[in-house]
């Protein structure tokens, strides 16, 4: 089942167990329970620390990871390969006594909670946010005796998800109950909990001579560039990786002629953490003045002080603001065709923007739909000419151009959408059970309101050094005016900055 590449990379991983763990599973005779019963006996073939006995949970297949004689509450339901392959090994290596990569703090907070908490997380083995959420909830699972958690891959229980109509993934339950659905981190999961922050140790940080804001391509450059001049760094972002998290393929990073966005990611922060940079993950700035030190205000009520800052904040999918957008999503409509394209199986489904993100979902989606409808607003599309060939190939995809989107309308979810022909006026309906807005980005930079200077794109207005309209701070990649938005121009920025930043601090 697991193929060679994976078996050497899991028999390595499985050489840091340190305790033994007993692997309980339930299967029947279904081609699912086949795939899970032949993965956890493969798992256990290789590891003498490992052992599998007959187990009874509320789904089938399903499996739990355990330490012997205890039980973690770690349930797998379904097969937990794709992108949830990670959020396995981990659980195995978590629950075996490897500590898991989270500060004490944070740790203390989870151990201070109520139970029990049980959770349960609906993903697709094609959904890159998923992990995170499996992950954050198998670590409190690990830590804390009352908190379980199970992940349910929906495709192996499409009627669960059908009669608990989820839309989007990630979804949480929690006790049963609805509890959070899409991107997660452990920390938004404890604040969601009610359980705040130590701000305290923040407070109390000295100043740094660099703080960047926003840990995407651009912020780990920055970072990195500042680091190596000696200079004291810091970095807060609200969710590391930024963007290179939601995608999947990349083939222009050069050097490289391909990867995938979460290994990438994974690649800045190990090279971030080589340097000697405080990562500050999971808070988000809030406001920022100038004193004696810059003041960086989070969402947490933390302050934090810096003599320089480079912003790197970003930006993200742009909504589209019609009647029903809002009311509708995770209910039907989506803006991740990687994430919630798998939940659409079979059905119809419209992509509002006919630019290259538009046509790459179509592209993806037509894969996976019955029917997929491109809308374009202008008379035609601008998506590469590559990608329109290879759109105007497949069978089961329509394209209208000229089509203003009016509404989309459904009852508890989407059952359709109203636009308007633009040649014509003529309104008309399209009945479908999901929409993909690809629209385009929207910088954020709304939190720098009235601070520094931007264009009427809401793009922070910078130089060829990165200087910004305020001495002593500094912008790069997609928050800012640069012409193009991309990875590596990205990065290049945030290099760019950090070396403005530390001339500025040597000239002031
Ligand atoms: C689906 C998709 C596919 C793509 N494919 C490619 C590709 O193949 N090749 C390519 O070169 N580019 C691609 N791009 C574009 C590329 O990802 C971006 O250009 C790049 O990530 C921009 O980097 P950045 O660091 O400027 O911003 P981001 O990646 O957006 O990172 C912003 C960071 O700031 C943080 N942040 C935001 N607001 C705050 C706040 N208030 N406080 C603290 N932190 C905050 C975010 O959490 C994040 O850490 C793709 C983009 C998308 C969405």
């Amino acid at each position: 089942m697991l193929d060679q590449e994976i078996k050497s990379q899991l028999q390595e991983y499985l050489k840091l167990l340190e305790n033994d763990i007993v692997i309980k599973a339930s299967v029947g005779s279904d081609d699912v329970s086949k795939e899970v019963d032949e993965l956890v006996n493969e798992i256990t073939s290789m590891s003498d620390k490992i052992s599998i006995e007959q187990g009874s949970f509320d789904r089938t297949p399903s499996f739990s990871i355990n330490r012997k004689g205890e039980d973690s509450g770690v349930i797998f339901a379904g097969v937990p390969l794709g992108h949830e392959f990670t959020s396995l090994v981990l659980a195995l290596l978590q629950v075996s006594g490897r500590a898991p990569k989270v500060d004490e703090a944070t740790i203390e907070q989870i151990k201070k909670l109520e139970g029990p908490l049980h959770f349960e997380t609906y993903v697709s083995l094609s959904c890159q946010k998923c992990p995170d959420v499996v992950q954050a909830l198998n670590i409190m699972s690990v830590v804390h005796p009352e908190i379980t958690h199970t992940m349910v891959e929906g495709s192996a229980f499409k009627e669960e998800v059908e009669s608990k109509d989820v839309m989007a993934v990630p979804s949480v339950y929690l006790n049963g109950e609805q509890f959070v659905d899409g991107r997660q981190t452990l920390e938004s999961i404890l604040e969601e909990l009610g359980s705040s922050v130590d701000i305290s140790e923040l407070n109390e940080k000295e100043p740094y001579d660099v703080l960047v804001v926003g840990g995407g391509p651009a912020g780990a450059s920055a970072a990195i560039y500042a680091a190596r001049k000696g200079i004291r760094t810091g970095i807060v972002a609200e969710r590391f990786g930024g963007q290179v998290q939601d995608t999947l393929g990349i083939e222009n990073f050069i050097t490289t002629k391909y990867t995938e966005g979460p290994k990438l990611v994974a690649n800045l922060e190990e090279h971030v953490n080589d340097y000697d940079v405080d990562i500050m993950n999971s808070m988000r700035a809030k406001s920022l003045e100038k004193k004696d030190f810059f003041e960086l205000e989070l969402e947490n009520g933390a302050m934090l002080k810096s003599k320089t800052l480079v912003l790197s904040t970003g930006a993200r999918w742009r909504n589209i603001g019609v009647p029903g957008e809002a009311e509708f999503k995770n209910k039907g409509v989506a803006y991740c065709p990687h994430c919630d394209g798998p939940i659409f199986e079979g059905k119809e489904v419209a992509v509002i923007g006919g630019g290259n993100s538009g046509v790459e979902a179509a592209i993806d989606l037509a894969g996976i739909v019955k029917h997929v409808t491109v809308l374009e607003f202008l008379p035609e599309l601008k998506a590469d000419s590559v990608l329109q060939d290879r759109l105007h190939s497949l069978p089961n995809v329509t394209v209208i151009t000229n089509a203003r989107t009016s509404e989309i309308y459904g009852s508890d979810k989407v059952e359709g959408l109203r636009y308007v022909d633009r040649e014509s006026e003529e309104e008309i309906d399209i009945a479908l059970a999901g929409v993909f807005v690809q629209i385009g980005l929207v910088p954020n930079t709304e939190w720098l309101e009235g601070t520094l200077e931007r264009n009427k794109f809401g793009e922070i207005i910078v130089d060829e050094r990165g200087t910004t309209s305020i001495p002593g701070v500094f912008a790069a990649g997609d928050c800012t005016n640069s012409a193009y938005k991309q990875i590596i121009i990205s990065m290049g920025s945030g290099a760019t900055a950090a070396l403005g930043a530390f001339d500025h601090l040597i000239r002031n």
